[in-house]
């Protein structure tokens, strides 16, 4: 044993030199095909087979819950490998034995006695819509609207692991009430009218789970993107994988107008409507089986299965062209009655928008099908430059306050021009990305007081004004004193 020992010690020492003497060929990786003097030291397997420190960890991990006999192994180089995770205990005779990996803590769904939050937990939609405007600028509608559908939605939950209650009989027991349907949310607005917004600082306020998607990763199982059920896999990984938390989330996707049905395709359309087709079932409600610590299938990630029934969907477009298909059924609708002066008055409606119907998204390219299950439709309004103005200033995290804060820090009083706010309003108008343009006007237009006003520790106070935006003249600025 010794000399084999001895020997194998020798031909390492060969390989690390190099290429040897020659008559040594360089041990290679079964798996990866790495070279020993690239993969580090490998172990010997039955028939001369041979594993990197790499390879054999996941190998390892995969198979210990399997009956390999480990005792026909080579563990000799182990000790050369001192990064692998095996996860020996010392036996009673101090040799090291073998333990079987753990696998990932995925939280154990409770058989569910009663409800997971009670009646009073759910804000109220005012108290909802209440928490929003402190953060949401405008979007007067769509806050009350969705207010009342997330309240709703949680009503729904609640009323559902009721309507399951553990009789006297220690059995659950299916009591025949009404049964609530899902509210799904259907989000229409132009970009950075604060869609995704509105739905983080929901999720937020409420305390649960949310995961963003990007509908256009998405495309049909087997095809290259991501599959449908990566959206849960996401949840699962906001909600810390804990099952029963994931289960009561917020799942966003975002960018849904960009699966909608292509219209003269003669490929199949894996990324547009076999997507609607395939989200159906999640949005219904159904048990998806989902990797835990990964967004992809494999034989290494343990799997669990989430209930989609009380997840609560959110679905948000810009769904440009739309605007057009109402103008233009509007104005059909006007040119048949009395009407015929409204069409004028549709051309020239900035919040058109408002007056979507199913039928103006189904001519969009969204399925019927997929419409059903998005009972609720909020439509977002393209933000004007007054709001613009209020959103720099009056938001709990406003940008001009976050600005003010830090200039804060050195002791100096950072202030804003009224007409200065209205000039950043309009710059931000003509980039038509909404509220989005704002933070990136600042950003350009502070660097230069960010960078000086540091510099010299007299300044006092600096006034931001509409001149300096323009280029026209300096800040002014005051020293202390
Ligand atoms: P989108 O509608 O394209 O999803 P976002 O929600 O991502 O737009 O908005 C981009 C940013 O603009 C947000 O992070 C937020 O700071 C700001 N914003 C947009 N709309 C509003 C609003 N109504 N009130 C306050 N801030 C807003």
């Amino acid at each position: 044993m010794e000399d084999k020992d001895q020997q194998k010690g020798q031909t390492n020492r060969t390989n690390e030199g190099g290429a040897g003497d020659g008559q040594e060929y360089e041990k290679i990786c079964y798996m990866c095909r790495r070279p020993e003097s690239k993969a580090g030291n490998m172990i010997v397997m039955p028939g001369n087979m041979c594993l990197c420190h790499d390879c054999m960890q996941k190998a390892f991990d995969s198979v210990m819950g399997g009956n390999m006999d480990l005792s026909r192994i080579d563990w000799s180089q182990l000790s050369h490998m001192p990064y692998m995770n095996l996860n020996l205990v010392p036996s009673a005779d101090g040799d090291n034995i073998m333990q079987i990996p753990q696998k990932q803590k995925v939280k154990k769904k409770k058989e569910k006695s009663g409800p997971a939050f009670e009646l009073k937990d759910i804000p109220a939609p005012h108290t909802i819509k209440r928490m929003l405007d402190e953060y949401v600028i405008g979007q007067e509608h769509a806050k009350k609207v969705i207010s009342v559908a997330v309240y709703n939605h949680y009503k729904r939950v609640y009323a559902e692991s009721i309507r399951k209650t553990v009789g006297k009989k220690g059995q659950i027991e299916d009591r025949e009430d009404i049964r609530i349907e899902k509210s799904n949310i259907l989000m229409v607005g132009p970009t950075g009218s604060g869609k995704t917004y509105l739905v983080k600082t929901l999720a937020r306020l409420l305390d649960v789970p949310l995961a963003i998607a990007d509908a256009t990763s998405l495309t049909e199982a087997g095809y290259i993107g991501d599959d449908i059920e990566s959206v849960v896999s996401k949840l699962l990984a906001a909600a810390g994988n804990d099952v029963e938390r994931a289960e009561h989330g917020i799942i966003f996707i975002d960018e849904i107008d960009k699966i909608a049905k292509k219209r003269q395709t003669n490929t199949r359309d894996v990324s547009g409507e076999s997507v609607q087709q395939e989200l159906l079932k999640l949005l219904e409600g159904s048990n998806v089986e989902v990797p835990v610590g990964s967004n992809q299938k494999n034989a290494l990630t343990p799997l669990t299965t989430v209930n989609t029934d009380n997840i609560l969907f959110i679905c948000g477009g810009a769904f440009p062209d739309l605007e057009r298909i109402i103008r233009t059924r509007l104005a059909k609708k006007a040119s048949m009655g009395f009407g015929a002066e409204l069409k004028d008055k549709y051309e020239q409606d900035e919040n058109i928008i408002c007056q979507v119907s199913p039928a103006d998204l189904r001519e969009f390219g969204m399925i019927p099908e997929f419409l059903g299950r998005l009972p609720v439709t909020v439509t977002l309004e393209k933000l004007t430059e007054k709001l613009l103005v209020k959103i720099l200033k009056e938001p709990r995290n406003a940008i001009l306050k976050q600005y003010i804060c830090l200039l804060d820090m050195d002791e100096v009083k950072l202030t804003f021009d009224e007409d200065a706010l209205g000039w950043i309003a309009q710059e931000a108008l003509k980039r038509e990305t909404g509220a989005r343009a704002l933070r990136a006007i600042l950003e350009e237009y502070m660097l230069d007081i960010m960078y000086e006003i540091p510099k010299d520790p007299n300044i006092g106070s600096v006034v931001i004004t509409r001149a300096y935006l323009e280029k026209r003249g300096g800040p002014l600025i005051q020293m202390r004193g």
